[in-house]
């Protein structure tokens, strides 16, 4: 297949939740959520940087800049629920970040840029989306404690993973 190389995929590298933090993310929203459409359990997750589409040559270059990535793993702790009225999104994020997670995110930045992908002009608002097309909800607090032991690139659009979900993790790498 001569054309192969040119076939782009849409990713971006994204914390994943353990089990328990899954738990409680979905135990937080069910408790919250009326109407709204729910994200898909297994693919809750943290976005750190988003890449968008990219040729399939360029994956190689991607992988090396996580793997260039020095950081100890570092505990989040998801702290509040609130919707995002604009986007009409049911969120659950940190209300603090540990600046290791800003750590992370600045590494990727500066390691992909010789890959041709620059940063996200807009500021990172680390969260986790719950549901979409969600009523507007009084702003909760949360404890749902999120030790981040890896960090993860994911291909998106796929269309129903193994268990249903949209996503595909394609490769974890450690944080220790
Ligand atoms: P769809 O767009 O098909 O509804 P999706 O939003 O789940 O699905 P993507 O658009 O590929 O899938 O986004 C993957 C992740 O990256 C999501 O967490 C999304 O919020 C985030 N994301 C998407 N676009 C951007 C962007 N321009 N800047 C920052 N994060 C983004
Ligand atoms: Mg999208």
């Amino acid at each position: 297949m001569k054309d192969e190389r040119r076939a782009s995929i849409r990713l971006f590298f994204a914390l994943w939740p353990d089990a328990a933090a899954r738990t409680a993310l979905l135990e937080a929203r069910d408790g919250a959520m009326q109407d709204a459409r729910p994200t898909h359990p297994d693919d809750l997750h943290l976005t750190l940087v988003f890449i968008g589409d990219v040729e399939l040559d360029r994956l190689g270059c991607i992988e090396a800049a996580a793997d260039d990535v020095v950081l100890d793993g570092f505990e989040l702790m998801l702290e509040q629920l609130e919707t995002w009225p604009r986007q009409r999104l049911l969120v659950a994020s940190p209300g603090e970040p540990p600046p290791a997670l800003f750590n992370l995110l600045s590494q990727l930045q500066q390691n992909l840029l010789p890959c041709g992908i620059q940063p996200e002009p807009r500021s990172f608002r680390p969260h986790v989306t719950l549901a979409r097309k969600a009523p507007k909800i009084q702003r909760r607090v949360l404890n749902i404690p999120w030790p981040a032991r890896e960090f993860v690139l994911v291909r998106s659009g796929v269309g129903g993973g193994s268990n249903g979900g949209g996503y595909q993790v394609l490769r974890a790498w450690p944080l220790d």
